[in-house]
């Protein structure tokens, strides 16, 4: 069975067991409150007694199992006002609760406080009036089974991300040096690295644009009523300030530019720092063919040897990709739950009309007419890289993966391989920033805010550099919308209403950015004047040396130090 066939499988049955026996199925109790930070709700020993309240530390993880809950009697909650009443809880103490009680309080009102020991008490569930009527109850319970099957099975996915992302900086440095050293010519290097940003910059501009335009056809805002606006809010206000916080930190542009250039190259090793480890690795290997009459040939020949392994590691990393995939599927789809899922079902689907548009659109124009190659067999040779971009939500950790599959399945050179694809891994980011047009659009629309076009245009401008400035991490461009809103005045407080499908959007978004840094890849290749040959399936399975199939077979051989 082909590697991408066995991923497929993991993706269904991770999905299947997420929505299922997730922490949100609707087929389980929801027993437990999973709160991310205890400072932000109100816990008492006593429900009248407000000298009861227990102190909470800030940030601090806490898991509350309902014992009866807080059901609000007739005309107890007032139209158009807040509510609030009390719902009996149990639940553990912790260390972090008991370090964070300097006054020791809490020793005071639990007789025999130490960690571990089981407390009961009173949750205050407030009642957040709905426009157009109603209450919506803060904070929601979700199943406490769902949310242990899926703390279970979160080292699986975690084994998996951990396994290929320790490829992610030798590989590249490796692979990035020898390509470098073997192009020997400086003036190639310059038309491939400013041919290739432009490519980059002008792709993600139309991809905003494309996620505009979508959102103004269907206008997904107008599907979201004020129960669904109150119900989301409640549910993610609390993590809201946390991304608006980190996205305040991000350095300006001109720091961001400067910072390309590593003063410490270790340190950017060390810290994979994507765009220093390529700045440093070009800089080596130009150096390297400067040195002359093959002087560099030892240094070249060792990190040659040094990718070859690392390409091996991805070989036994992806053995176990199908159960990696399954469950990090499952958590990202339990975390989310069916209810959420319903409520933002038009704006998904308007994102996800985008990215097929764009990809067929912009990537397919591409790679068909001009690096000339059929769609359906281009698809196929990058799909092991577009799945794990899929599942893992990350195209840092989808780059091994994409650079085996744009070498050895498309037949694009090392040279071009190792150099536009870990660039592209940093700084183009389609998906993200088609995700971030329909986002602020989606947000203004709810909101009633009406944006002008030159309000547009600087989502345009401001999307296509956060998508620079985004990490290929889970969730970077969730922070980097934080800016974008800002830029086009849009109030931050709408992030909430996105983020319970952000995590499931990213998916799609980062296969979609990771496929544009490959059809770019592919299509510079075929600038630069390189023969691709597409591997087919038998190929792949015949010939042991080329493809993800065949190739672990090999038995291991003792080398012997050279000893001349
Ligand atoms: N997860 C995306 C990536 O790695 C970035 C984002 O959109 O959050 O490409």
């Amino acid at each position: 069975m082909q590697i991408y066939t066995k991923i497929l499988i993991g993706m269904a049955v991770g999905t299947v067991i997420g929505l299922t026996l997730g922490p949100n199925s609707s087929f389980l109790d929801h027993d437990v409150y999973s709160v991310r930070n205890a400072a932000a709700v109100e816990v008492r020993i006593q429900a009248d007694d407000p000298s009861s309240r227990l102190p909470m530390p800030k940030g601090a993880a806490l898991r509350l199992t309902l014992l009866t809950p807080h059901s609000p009697a007739e005309g107890e909650l007032k139209e158009g006002e807040v509510g609030a009443g009390w719902a009996k809880v149990s639940f553990a103490l912790t260390d972090r609760v008991l370090l964070g009680d300097s006054e020791g309080r809490i020793t005071q009102l639990v007789p025999g406080a130490r960690p571990g020991k089981a407390v009961e008490g009173w949750l205050k569930i407030r009642y957040q009036p709905i426009e157009g009527g109603g209450h919506q109850a803060s904070p929601v319970p979700i199943s406490g089974l769902g949310d242990t099957v899926i703390a279970i099975m979160h080292p699986i996915g975690e084994v998996f991300m951990r396994g290929i992302k320790m490829v992610i900086v030798p590989l590249v440095f490796a692979s990035l040096l020898v390509g470098i050293a073997s192009l020997g010519d400086l003036r190639k290097l310059g038309r491939l690295g400013s041919k290739t940003l432009g490519i980059y910059m002008l792709t993600t501009a139309v991809a905003v644009t494309i996620g505009l335009l979508v959102a103004h056809l269907i206008q997904p805002g107008d599907f979201i009523d004020a129960a669904d606006r109150a119900r989301l809010t409640a549910q993610f206000a609390g993590d809201v300030g946390a991304k608006a916080a980190s996205a305040a930190e991000a350095p300006s542009t001109i720091d961001n530019l400067l910072n390309i250039i590593p003063i410490n190259p270790l340190a950017a090793l060390t810290n994979g720092e994507m765009l220093q480890i390529i700045f440093f690795a070009v800089v080596f290997g130009i150096a390297l063919t400067m040195l002359g009459e093959g002087e560099g040939r030892i240094v070249v020949t060792f990190f040659d040897k040094v990718q070859g392994a690392m390409i091996m590691i991805i070989h036994m990393v992806m053995s176990i990709a199908p159960f990696g995939v399954a469950a990090l599927v499952a958590e990202v789809v339990g975390q989310s739950g069916a209810s959420v899922l319903q409520a933002l079902l038009v704006y998904g689907l308007t994102v996800l009309l985008g990215l097929l548009a764009h990809s067929l659109l912009v990537y397919g124009g591409l790679v068909r007419f001009v690096a000339k190659l059929p769609l359906r067999p281009f698809l196929k040779a990058i799909r092991p890289a577009q799945l794990i971009a899929f599942s893992t939500s990350s195209s840092s950790a989808a780059l091994p993966v994409s650079m085996e599959c744009a070498e050895d399945n498309v037949g694009v050179s090392n040279s071009v391989a190792s150099f536009v694809l870990p660039l592209g891994s940093t700084v183009n980011m389609d998906g993200t920033a088609l995700y971030q047009g329909v986002a602020a659009l989606f947000i203004a629309q709810v909101f009633g805010i009406d944006l002008t076009l030159g309000d547009q245009l600087s989502i345009v401008g401001a999307a296509t550099m956060a998508s620079v400035g985004a990490a290929g991490v889970p969730g970077a461009g969730m922070v980097t919308l934080a800016m974008v809103l800002t830029a086009s005045g849009i109030p931050q407080v709408g992030l909430a209403l996105i983020l319970g499908m952000d995590r499931l959007l990213d998916m799609f978004r980062t296969a979609v950015n990771v496929t544009g840094d490959l059809s770019v890849a592919t299509t510079m290749a075929a600038l630069e004047g390189e023969s691709l040959m597409l591997l087919s399936s038998e190929a792949d399975a015949a010939d042991p040396s080329r493809g993800f199939e065949g190739r672990l077979d090999k038995e291991p051989e003792p080398i012997e130090p050279d000893k001349g």
